[in-house]
């Protein structure tokens, strides 16, 4: 196949970056290119914005510095599994194909690799908000985060110290919450159900107002900046020297760099490169009910139910489940009952009412130790990866677009990259 002209570098001074994957992580990988003047060219099989980043539940979770293997997690999994309306599924036409990932899971939660891990998604995390901030600001859309708090709620009373106990740990991590009850919970939240019991406030926390529009809203950026859209699906990425060459189904075409963002499909692309990275596609459902947009205030967490809903320009979204069922099964009816059960009870305005529902299921691009790969290729740096950002890639998209970028230009970075290296496994 021919390599294409119109791809090779114009002029000397302009370096050109193929961007594989138009998702969150991948638009503002590609923006911030641009910003760092590199000539910018993003692929994707689809329009921008379909893939996980397309239905998530908008929230900015950076409250989130737990790994999701722990001990905690680890003791109370087989139970969650095999409650029918748990929130954790291992279909059995996937189950031998993900003993080896789980078995990689469980040693994660090891006291060293916990804190590893831990230390890694503070840092991520921690940047994550301001990083947003520079990048909307910079397009002229900082209207899409808005400071919306977050309440995490708990219905058992017994629970209560379980509440304090979350509060002092985040306490120390210089996160501030405000435990409520009774009138207060019921001020800030009408409308939810009264067997909530008690409540964490976080009054700091943000969300997305739509993540679908804010995707299309930076795709819009970067075409507006000159980028150029390929909308072919990447079969191979092959470096050489000091060039990379991208093959699609209809041709190659031939780079100075390229970053892979492809979300939970990443692994594929990796592996054509001899480089095996433990990926998984962890499936996650959301419903969207346009109808009940107004009936929450904020983002509302459910530590026992272990599902979130919230309030987004599109309705009210519910979203959950960790099915680990790799890219290919189809999407599971009764996870979406399940949803629909657990919102209703946290919210009784949603029975009975015969509302119109959306029902949409994607794929969190997950590593065993809860941390993306944020690197370069270790023979070809000008390969440069940004995935796995599993349940906080809309969070952590930006930061995590910083750093790549930081790697491709050999700047130093006030966070330790160690923690994301492709060769950590
Ligand atoms: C139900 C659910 C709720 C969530 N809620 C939140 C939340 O509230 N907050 C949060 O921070 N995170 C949340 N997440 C996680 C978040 O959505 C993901 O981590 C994030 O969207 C990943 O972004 P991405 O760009 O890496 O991947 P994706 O959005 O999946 O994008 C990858 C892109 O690569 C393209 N692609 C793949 N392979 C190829 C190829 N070979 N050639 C061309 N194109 C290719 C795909 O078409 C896709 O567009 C949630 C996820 C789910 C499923």
């Amino acid at each position: 196949m021919a390599v294409s002209e119109i791809d090779q570098k114009v002029g000397e001074s302009i370096t050109t970056v193929a961007v594989i994957g138009a998702g969150v992580v991948g638009l503002c990988c590609a923006l911030e290119a641009q910003r760092k003047g590199y000539r910018v060219i993003l692929f994707d099989r689809d329009e921008a914005g379909l893939g996980a980043s397309f239905g998530n539940a908008g929230y900015l979770a950076t409250e989130l510095i737990e790994p999701l293997s722990n001990p905690q997690t680890l003791r109370s999994a087989l139970s969650l599994w095999l409650n029918p309306k748990g929130p954790l599924f291992l279909p059995l036409q996937y189950f031998s194909r993900i003993v080896p990932w789980l078995l990689r899971f469980v040693g994660a939660s090891a006291p060293e690799a916990l804190r590893r891990s831990r230390t890694g998604l503070i840092q991520l995390n921690r940047e994550a908000i301001a990083a947003w901030q520079r990048c909307l600001e910079d397009i002229g859309a900082s209207e899409q985060i808005v400071k919306s708090g977050y309440l995490l709620v708990w219905e058992s009373a017994d629970k209560i110290d379980a509440a304090r106990q979350h509060q002092a740990w985040l306490r120390e991590n210089r996160i501030e919450t405000e435990l409520v009850q009774g009138e207060r919970l019921a001020e800030l939240e009408p409308e939810l159900a009264k067997t909530v019991n008690h409540a964490l406030f976080f009054p700091d926390a943000c969300r997305v107002r739509e993540p679908y529009l804010l995707c299309k809203r930076l795709f819009a950026a970067f075409i507006d900046r000159g980028g150029e859209f390929i909308q072919q699906r990447v079969t191979q990425v092959r470096p050489s020297g000091h060039r990379v060459t991208v093959s699609t189904e209809l041709q190659d075409y031939s780079y100075d760099n390229v970053m892979i963002c492809a979300g939970a499909w990443s692994k594929a692309l990796l592996s054509d490169m001899g480089i095996n990275v433990p990926l998984e596609a962890e499936r996650g459902y959301h419903l969207t009910i346009p109808a009940a947009g107004s009936m929450l205030r904020h983002p509302i967490g459910s530590a026992e139910r272990r599902f979130v809903m919230g309030p987004l320009d599109s309705g009210l979204r519910v979203v959950g489940m960790t099915e680990l069922g790799g890219l290919k099964l189809s999407p599971v009816k009764g996870r979406f009952d399940v949803l629909s059960y657990h919102s209703s009870q946290l919210l009784p305005g949603l029975k009975n009412q015969g509302l119109d529902v959306s029902e949409w299921m994607g794929h969190r691009p997950t590593l065993p130790d809860s941390l993306p790969v944020i690197d370069q290729h270790p023979q070809y740096p000008q390969v440069v990866f940004a995935f796995g950002n599993q349940h906080l890639g809309l969070t952590q998209a930006a930061v995590t677009a910083e750093l790549a970028l930081k790697l491709m230009q050999n700047e130093a970075s006030s966070i330790d990259m160690n923690a994301f290296k492709v060769s950590r496994f």
